[in-house]
């Protein structure tokens, strides 16, 4: 399997080329230059296998420069029921009639960003060990993809974290939860200033090359083709669960912020995966929804970009959205770089509404969309818990809201829970007045010893600190 950039840079890569890349060369994303067909024999060979096993099946078709039986092993290392909390790693379970929720959020940090996460974990440590490399992974978070990074990397050979984060502007949950970890690879840094800051500063120490290189800089943002690689896995997981036989179609509504989990969805789709239609669930910050719905693409300034109760859908421009419209628009390269690097490098938006390929998009394609608010988010969260007894956090509230506008009689709908509602315990709190039950193993996190250090908002200041640390 090779892959190729969707901005046609002529170069064709394996696996483990791109694995510890970002971006390709010429600013655009990876992706498999076709997407392997899984015939209906396939689906049904899968359909009894436990999740490490699919895993690994779903894997090997886009990835031949892994040994096959190092492969399994670390799936089979990754998806355990001691690290996801079941057998079943995502669970389905009914909710009412036809709608489902997917539980993906059992891992560690008790969100979805553990599900591919804790692969890349695996996958970064063989890789360094097999080149005898090493690699300072610098990030920035102002909460749920930072800590899944850490407990990704922890005691990982080869690979350090550094990971800022706006001093103080974090839930205490969330800080406890980072800094609590004792392990030598893991270094927070605490920035006075604001996630801008710490952003700004991730992107000016990428920016000095001569840096990057002597102290092997990467990153693990949700652009990696191996995140959303492991993220397929749990759509056919899902589609096995909610199903008794491999002719029936599924849809699927996702939580929507950087287009990422519902870009795996369509890959699933691509590859012969009976799903009827992907929902894009967005918040306020809607630029998503205003595609699908108008066919133009308008990317926010911050001015535009709303904090809302659903805050890891708070995006102003969906980085992965760029490897949806590729395919959109029949695999053309050229075109995909006059979309994405004239049109909105110069006007911040294009508009395919007039184009076949956009009014083909929910039939060919099977997405659809919709849009929550505060007070939709609200009012999901408390009806769930009413008829249902059951707590969702809300950006699977969005998930729900939207699910139910794009229903369709005998095709089950299945909701995927991209957190539970601990993490998002003040938002609980307006819902129902009380906060929801803490998993036994967060018990008391915030009373333990904190690993972290505070610097300024200054990039120098960081590098210093990274150059301390790297021997
Ligand atoms: C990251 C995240 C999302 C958005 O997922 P994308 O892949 O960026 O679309 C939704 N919900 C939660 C809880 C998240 O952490």
């Amino acid at each position: 399997m090779n892959y190729l950039s969707t901005r046609g840079h002529p170069d064709r890569k394996r696996f483990c080329e791109i694995l510890l890349e970002g971006l390709a060369p010429d600013g655009g994303l990876y992706l498999p230059e076709q997407y392997p067909q899984v015939d209906t024999a396939t689906l049904a060979k899968w359909r009894a296998l436990p999740y490490a096993e699919l895993a690994f099946e779903i894997l090997s078709l886009y990835i031949d420069d892994i040994p096959p039986a190092d492969l399994k092993a670390l799936c089979a290392k990754t998806y355990t029921a001691e690290v996801f909390g079941t057998d079943e790693i995502v669970p389905l379970r009914e909710l009412e009639d036809g709608v489902y929720l997917e539980a993906l959020s059992n891992g560690p940090t008790l969100a979805f960003k553990d599900m591919a996460m804790q692969l890349l974990g695996n996958l970064f440590e063989y890789e360094l060990a097999r080149r005898g490399s090493e690699l300072n992974i610098l990030g920035a978070t102002s909460g749920d993809t930072g800590s899944a990074a850490e407990y990704a990397m922890r005691g990982k050979k080869g690979v350090r974290v550094f990971m800022t984060s706006p001093d103080g502007r974090m839930s205490p949950f969330q800080q406890a939860q980072m800094f609590s970890l004792q392990d030598e690879n893991i270094h927070n840094i605490a920035i006075t200033g604001v996630f801008d800051d710490c952003q700004d500063i991730v992107k000016a120490v990428s920016n000095d090359l001569g840096f990057k290189r002597k102290y092997r800089i990467g990153t693990v943002n949700s652009i990696n083709w191996a995140r959303l690689l492991a993220q397929v896995v749990y759509y056919f997981a899902g589609y096995f669960q909610a199903t008794a036989s491999n002719d029936k179609p599924v849809s699927f509504t996702v939580p929507s912020g950087n287009f990422g989990n519902v870009c795996a969805g369509h890959v699933a789709r691509m590859m012969g995966l009976p799903v009827q239609t992907l929902v894009v669930a967005t918040n306020e910050n809607d630029v998503l929804d205003e595609f699908f719905r108008t066919g133009v693409y308008r990317v926010r300034g911050a001015a535009d970009t709303h904090e809302t109760s659903s805050p890891s859908m708070d995006i102003s421009k969906a980085s992965n959205f760029e490897r949806f419209v590729f395919d959109l628009v029949g695999r053309d390269a050229a075109r995909l770089r006059k979309l994405f690097v004239e049109d909105l490098g110069v006007q911040g938006s294009f508009d395919l509404s007039g184009d076949p390929a956009f009014q083909q998009a929910a039939g060919r394609f099977g997405f659809k969309s919709s849009r929550s608010t505060h007070a939709d988010r609200l009012a999901v969260i408390r009806d769930t818990d009413k008829r249902f007894a059951t707590l969702v956090d809300p950006h699977t509230a969005d998930g729900l809201k939207a699910a139910r506008e794009h229903i369709v009689p005998g095709v089950p709908m299945v909701v995927l829970e991209t957190a539970l509602p601990i993490k998002f315990a003040a938002t609980l709190v307006e819902a129902l007045g009380e906060e929801p039950a803490r998993p036994k193993k967060f018990e008391g996190i915030e009373a333990l010893p904190k690993r972290v250090v505070k610097l300024p908002a200054d990039a120098e200041a960081v590098k210093a600190y990274i150059a301390q640390n790297c021997d």
